[in-house]
């Protein structure tokens, strides 16, 4: 699918499409429910995870009949009705829409019907066999009890046209609630199950699978869908994408959004190993502050920031690879970023505009400063201890331009060293410093006491073991930076301070660039030792 379709099948989600279906749902605080589905081999094993999943902060569990390797219906949905200590959602998922059942059809459905006898407060039913299923029940459904009709796109998800359709079919069927259960080939996918929420005028269940497709289950809570699924442990999943119910109630606050929060997130590509969301999740909540802050993986901010052009989607964070795309992108874009040529922060102003920051180069070049103001002299200085110092930096990305611009600005002598020596001579030039390769760097010491900062990926996790520089070339350098903080404590950084060498690490950047980001969000002053508590910075390392 190309942009062009997308776009066209993914109309922005303005406030007033949001407005208009929040009227008949009356959704006036977040009313969505976590549903833990469990998976297990026997009944008995069924409820000591349904205990498990109450402890962790579920309303419901879906009870997967399809998992049990030993199912007797009679007594086994007598345990699963009488014992759980949670409202049960029974679903026998057959192999034609993705489950484990493989027998039966009438006999699958008669175990929904026991269930539903017995007490079950919801069942699932496909779409394909809903009518023949609501036919049979017509007349003896207790009160309480509520039908789920469900269709599961596993290869895409639909235009807004078909999705609409789809809707109209599940609700001719008989369904108590609709659930759409798509895939997401982008982010901006999920911006059509969000619309569809909000329009529908039934409760409705609707998540985008995969990756890409995280925020639906998240932000459902913003947009009305009635329930969300969350897994007891990260690995056991039912689909692609659940989150941890751990994750959803304490890292992204998932109780406490509701229609008027604004969202808030990181774009980037890959970005689930960001701490970002805990830092200012934890912060929002410490003050009250009605926002949620997620992961976006991204793969055209272009087409991500038109699609979530609206106000209630607030302010952005950005990281590899798009900070340079941001920076053509934004309306207006800072005096100083626009110098770096990279945003890292996208506020969404109230005339919709976007304008573009860089907080990067604050939080690295303060923390370098810190460092060598502690060790130079034990107490602050008034002009900065980077000036007239060799100040070598690896790396000509957004992390490296604004690493560079700023050590530039504080009168460092800045060498670029670059895999890409093109990218490393264009930053040089236009900040007036010289250029090196990477494959020269280990060779490079015309001075002793040098500054080293890398800026590239290089020792990311998963691939820990790789350093930009050998461990005998750190001995001319006094102070080593490492952009890098997962880990933390880097093989640069580690070698570093085997070779007696100072060192900050990216932690302390993180959060400096954060400070500047949140204030730029919420207006307010940043928490800045709760910031460094949540990341522990000050704790050893
Ligand atoms: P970016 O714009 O995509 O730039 C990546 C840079 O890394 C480019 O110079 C690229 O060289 C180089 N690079 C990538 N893989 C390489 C490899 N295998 N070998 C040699 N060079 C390689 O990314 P960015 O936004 O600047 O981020 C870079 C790093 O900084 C990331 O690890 C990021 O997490 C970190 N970061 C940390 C903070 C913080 O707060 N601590 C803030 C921002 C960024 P080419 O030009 O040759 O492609």
């Amino acid at each position: 699918m190309d942009n062009t379709e997308m776009k066209r099948n993914s109309p922005p989600l303005d406030s007033s499409t949001a407005l208009l279906g929040l009227g008949n749902k009356e959704i006036t605080k977040n009313s969505s429910l976590v549903c833990v589905p469990i998976m297990a081999d026997s009944a008995d094993l069924m409820i000591a995870d349904a205990c498990k999943a109450k402890t962790s902060g579920a309303d419901l569990v879906e009870i997967r009949l399809d998992s049990l390797k030993i199912f007797n219906p009679q007594t086994d949905l007598q345990i699963l009705t009488k014992e759980c200590p949670l409202p049960t959602l029974f679903t026998y998922r057959p192999k034609w829409e993705c489950g484990q059942y493989d027998g039966d059809e009438n006999e699958r459905l008669e175990v929904l019907r026991l269930a539903m006898e017995l007490g079950a407060d919801y069942v699932d039913v496909e779409l394909q066999v809903a009518r023949e299923f609501i036919d049979s029940i017509r007349g003896k459904k207790p009160q309480k009890f509520k039908v789920i009709v469900s269709s599961h796109n596993y290869q895409e998800t639909p235009s807004l046209d078909d999705l609409g359709k789809l809707v109209a079919r599940i609700q001719e069927s008989g369904a108590d609630i609709v659930k759409i259960a798509t895939t997401a080939l982008d982010i901006t996918d999920v911006s059509r199950i969000f619309h569809i929420i909000v329009h529908s005028q039934v409760p409705v269940i609707g998540l985008v699978m995969g990756e890409r497709g995280l925020i639906s289950r998240i932000l459902c809570a913003k947009f009305g869908g009635y329930l969300t699924f969350a897994t007891l442990e990260a690995g056991i999943i039912s689909a692609p994408g659940q989150p941890t119910i751990q994750d959803l109630l304490t890292l992204y606050n998932f109780r406490q959004i509701g229609p008027d929060s604004k969202v808030f997130g990181l774009i980037g590509k890959p970005v689930a190993h960001s701490k970002s969301p805990r830092l200012y999740n934890e912060a929002f909540k410490s003050i009250g502050f009605n926002g949620v802050y997620v992961h976006f993986l991204v793969d055209d901010i272009v087409n991500f920031l038109e699609t979530y052009s609206s106000a209630d989607f607030a302010g952005f964070s950005c990281t590899i690879p798009h900070k340079e795309a941001a920076a053509q992108f934004c309306d207006e874009v800072h005096p100083v970023a626009k110098s770096i040529g990279a945003v890292n922060c996208i506020i969404r102003r109230h005339d919709g505009k976007f304008c573009g920051y860089n907080t990067d180069y604050v939080g690295a070049i303060s923390a370098i400063e810190g460092k060598l103001q502690d060790h130079d002299t034990g107490s602050p200085q008034s002009t900065s201890p980077l000036s007239g110092r060799l100040f070598i930096v690896i790396g000509a990305g957004g992390a490296g331009k604004a690493v560079a611009y700023g050590a530039k600005v504080k009168g460092a002598k800045v060498v670029i060293a670059n895999r890409t020596y093109e990218r490393a001579k264009e930053l040089a030039e236009t900040i007036g410093a010289d250029a090196i390769t990477l494959a020269d760097l280990d060779n490079f010491h015309p001075e002793e006491n040098m500054i080293l900062a890398n800026t590239t990926s290089i020792g990311m996790q998963p691939k820990v073991e790789e350093t930009p520089i050998s461990k005998h070339a750190l001995r001319y350098y006094s102070l080593v930076f490492d952009a890098v903080y997962t880990p933390v404590m880097t093989r640069l950084l580690k070698d570093a301070e085997e070779s007696g060498v100072k060192i900050v690490t990216g932690l302390e950047m993180f959060v400096g660039q954060a400070y500047e980001q949140y204030e730029r969000f919420t207006g307010m002053p940043a928490p800045k030792e709760l910031f460094r508590k949540i990341m522990k910075l000050d704790s050893k390392i």
